[in-house]
């Protein structure tokens, strides 16, 4: 495997997608983003290097999940990671028919008038 030209720079704090300037390879700081859609978002970024002060613009885009969410919603289709897909799924993740589902609930609260 080839290690890569540009180095790698770890995020100043948790959720903080770190990224380097191409010009310089100084840590750049995000400035401003826009969310696209809900897997898409632009960044711009300045660089920390103020002999450099370069600003540009990077893609950030969510393209696998590694772990599904505990409250998916259903317009967001994200691909499964390989690891994740060879994984169970958990056991709750059926939506069982509840067994009473049919039931008449005004006639169970005494609603004489709703079973007529
Ligand atoms: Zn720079």
């Amino acid at each position: 495997m080839n290690k890569p030209t540009i180095p790698y720079i770890s995020a100043k704090k948790p959720g903080d997608p770190g990224a380097v300037c191409p010009h310089c390879e100084s840590r750049a700081s995000i400035r401003h983003s826009l969310a696209l859609t809900p897997l898409i978002r632009h960044i711009r970024y300045r660089c920390d290097n103020d002999d450099c002060g370069h600003v540009f613009v990077a893609e950030l885009v969510v393209i696998r999940t590694c772990v599904m969410s505990a409250i998916p919603k259903g317009s967001i289709d994200i691909p499964f990671s390989p690891r994740t897909a060879a994984l169970p799924m958990p056991a709750n993740d059926a939506a069982p028919e509840p067994a009473n589902d049919d039931r008449d609930d005004a006639a169970i609260a005494g609603d004489t008038d709703a079973m007529t």
